[in-house]
């Protein structure tokens, strides 16, 4: 699976990342004022993804099914996981069926050369047919199926982010969550996709 993904632009997801540690770091900066700081600990940084979801080892996961394909572990409950797994039944239906076996979810870990966690650390992204599109490499599709992607982006009205519209380096196989925990956007994608 892939988890080497890099931040492409600076406008993207590692805005609600900062602006958490942010708000953390202010919080703790509060209690060195008020002197209820013992022993000089400083609260760890609550850690998120790319996108500003908390990264954990035990996150609540649900598991997808969509054709032949399962996204082991499976991915996060609830919003996200609908529209995580309208996302791969579009592709299943208008890409390429998926292949068991060849699709991935949720997976805990750093992106390769940084501090950052993937999103796939939050359960919040897939990987669709990994081996025939593997990360780094580009035009793993042809143009039609790349329309077709772009077709099921363009419905998901900015929640979703696809590897291979990364600016740099391509990651055709990715799918992931492109907004934070609060965004409006999420709730009124689940309402667009279960009307
Ligand atoms: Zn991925």
């Amino acid at each position: 699976m892939c988890s080497e993904h890099i931040p492409t632009t600076a406008a993207e997801d590692t805005k609600p990342s900062l602006s958490r540690r942010t708000l953390i770091r202010g919080a703790s900066a509060a209690v060195v004022a008020g002197g209820a700081l013992l022993g000089g600990a400083v609260p760890a940084l609550a850690a998120t993804s790319q996108n500003g979801w908390p990264a954990s080892e035990k996150l609540p996961l649900t598991a997808i099914k969509v054709g032949k394909a399962d996204f082991p572990p499976g991915v996060l409950k609830g919003n996200v996981a609908v529209v995580l797994t309208y996302v791969a039944q579009q592709f299943n239906a208008h890409v390429e069926p998926l292949h068991d076996g060849w699709c991935w979810g949720f997976s805990y870990r750093k992106i390769s050369g940084s501090t950052q966690y993937s999103n796939h650390s939050s359960g919040t992204a897939i990987d669709c047919n990994a081996p025939d599109h593997p990360l780094g490499k580009e035009g793993t599709f042809t143009k039609a199926q790349v329309a077709a992607i772009h077709k099921i982006i363009s419905y998901c009205d900015g929640v979703v982010r696809w590897g291979g519209d990364y600016n740099g380096r391509k990651d055709e196989m990715h799918f992931e969550i492109n907004v934070g925990p609060s965004s409006p956007k999420l709730p009124a994608l689940v309402k667009k996709i279960k009307g």
